[in-house]
């Protein structure tokens, strides 16, 4: 079923970190001359999940098409850089690694350095792979710098409603108008099932063309009136339970997130400028909200600025993100887990999307399955690096972790784990999220250790070999010694907007 009537009218439901990153990107980037005018209905009554404060590199795209300035945003939501995530307790209790951002030693033409690295370590003669890559140094260290030519690769820890509240002045600066009021209900057209407009309980109407459905976990639009359907993934990723909670901070705030397992799931420990955001994901099947709480708070430090919350959820993914007229960004589209922080990148990249197969002169089908079928293909391969995580573990200490380690996976995630553990070779596909570097270091954190390296190795001297892993140490460590702390820095790049 096709439409040849021409978009004009945009309708976001929902204010949230989606709604408001739906309406700033739109709005700057496609919302000039008169093009497009975008509404976004939010209540004032219905709270926003509040959480998502982790982020991931990519959204320095976004924020580049926003034209964002980082120390201004940084300054107006708290923020810290964030060079990686410390995960502790996840492969054994007390063995601990960090997946970063940065990139492992040097490539060669032929094998990546992490075959360097392995003859190596069989030498006695390579340092932990950590020491071989700027962020995973500096991350230990509690160093950062921004400098020209030698950017890291970073991301940031946010306060969410902050960040509501930054890009919601973006959005307003580029003429998107707010409309308040709960949406009671939504109209359908008797013939073809588009949405059609939203009444809401204070007696507006709005109409559309085209709506973006950003209201959270309910899927307002997307579920409730059209009934899309949802794949339900909680046997693969089985925790469906979070208890959030703020604490003060002091100022030692590392450039990282911690995750931190515990007997039924993790906590996150996430460091802003004026506080820290703790929380515990759980699986209800394994701990109660009471022993999740009890847990959450003998492991957080500081005073407590608020009560815990208890947020439940359902891992899975909506069966098309984009159905008739309109398209699910942000929880509504469904959820993952917020292990490795992807959801605001998915909220992202569902935009841009978006805007690059735009149906102006009207919706037609190959567009609707083409944005269904990117955004599919996107997020199998960020759910099963996920579940590499929890499956590839030694911890058998509890049920939980029992049920983890020995659950059928997806054959697309064995055979990469095959592939790593027989050759040290990483399946590569194009366009993914999580590139070569991050599932080496996932991978070797949770214990798979290839049996061999590539054998262009041999060919290289062992005292070559040994000048070139000492090369590529001195060089992360010479530039990591020359940085400042990072609370240091921070205080210094804020102050300097
Ligand atoms: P919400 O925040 O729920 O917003 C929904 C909006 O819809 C609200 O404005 C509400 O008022 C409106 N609304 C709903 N119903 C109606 C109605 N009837 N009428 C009018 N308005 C309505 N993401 C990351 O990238 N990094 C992380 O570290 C991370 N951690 C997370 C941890 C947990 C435990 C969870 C659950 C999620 C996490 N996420 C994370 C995802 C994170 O929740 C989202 O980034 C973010 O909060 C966005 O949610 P949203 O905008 O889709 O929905």
């Amino acid at each position: 079923m096709s439409t040849d009537k021409r978009i004009r009218k945009i309708v976001i439901a929902g204010g949230g970190t989606a709604g408001w990153m739906a309406a700033a990107g739109l709005s700057k980037l496609m919302g000039k001359n008169g093009n497009l005018e975008v509404k976004l209905v939010e209540s004032d009554d219905i709270p926003t999940v509040g959480v998502g404060e982790a982020t991931i590199p990519t959204l320095h795209i976004f924020h580049r098409l926003l034209g964002i300035n980082e120390q201004e945003f940084m300054a107006k939501t708290n923020a810290t850089f964030k060079l990686g995530i410390s995960f502790e307790n996840w492969r054994d209790v007390k063995k601990d690694y960090i997946h970063s951002f940065g990139f492992l030693g040097k490539d060669s033409w032929a094998a990546g350095f992490q075959h360097f690295w392995l003859k190596g370590q069989q030498l006695g003669i390579a340092k932990p792979i950590g020491d071989y890559c700027t962020e995973h140094l500096a991350s230990r260290e509690g160093r950062f710098a921004v400098l020209p030519k030698q950017d890291l690769n970073h991301a940031f820890h946010l306060d969410a409603a902050l960040y509501a509240k930054f890009l919601q002045e973006i959005a307003t600066k580029h003429g998107v108008e707010r409309v308040e009021g709960k949406i009671d209900k939504v109209n359908l057209d008797e013939e073809t099932g588009y949405i059609q407009s939203l009444d809401l309980a204070n007696g507006k109407h709005v109409e559309g063309d085209l709506f973006i459905d950003c209201t959270g976990f309910r899927g307002l639009l997307i579920e409730q009136a059209l009934h899309t359907g949802f794949d339900d993934w909680s046997h693969l990723l089985p925790c469906d339970s979070a208890i959030a909670v703020q604490t003060t901070s002091n100022d030692k705030f590392p450039p990282y997130t911690r995750s931190i397992a515990h007997d039924a799931g993790w906590q996150w420990r996430i460091p802003l400028q004026n506080r820290t955001g703790n929380g515990l994901v759980f699986c209800s099947k394994y701990m109660t909200d009471q022993q999740a709480i009890d847990t959450l708070l003998a492991n957080v430090e500081g005073e407590l600025l608020n009560e815990p919350r208890v947020i439940k959820y359902k891992t899975g993914t909506r069966r098309k993100h984009w159905n008739k007229n309109c398209i699910a960004i942000g929880l509504s589209s469904g959820f993952i887990e917020p292990l490795e922080s992807t959801s605001i990148h998915l909220f992202q990249r569902g935009i841009i999307r978006l805007m690059q197969l735009f149906p102006y002169d009207g919706i037609n089908e190959a567009d609707v399955d083409e944005f269904n079928q990117q955004t599919m293909t996107e997020i199998y391969n960020v759910r099963d690096f996920i579940i590499l995580h929890y499956h590839l573990t030694e911890r058998t200490d509890s049920a939980f972790w029992r049920y983890c380690k020995n659950m059928p996976i997806p054959e697309t995630l064995k055979h990469r784990m095959d592939l790593f553990g027989k050759s040290g070779r990483v399946y590569k596909k194009a366009d993914e999220l999580f590139g070569e570097n991050s599932w080496i270091q996932v991978m070797m954190g949770q214990g798979l250790m290839p049996e061999r390296y590539h054998p262009i190795v041999d060919m290289m001297p062992e005292e070559d070999l040994k000048g070139f892993l000492q090369n590529v140490e001195m060089g992360v460590r010479k530039k990591v010694d020359s940085w400042p702390n990072h609370h240091d820095f921070i205080q210094h790049y804020c102050q300097a907007n």
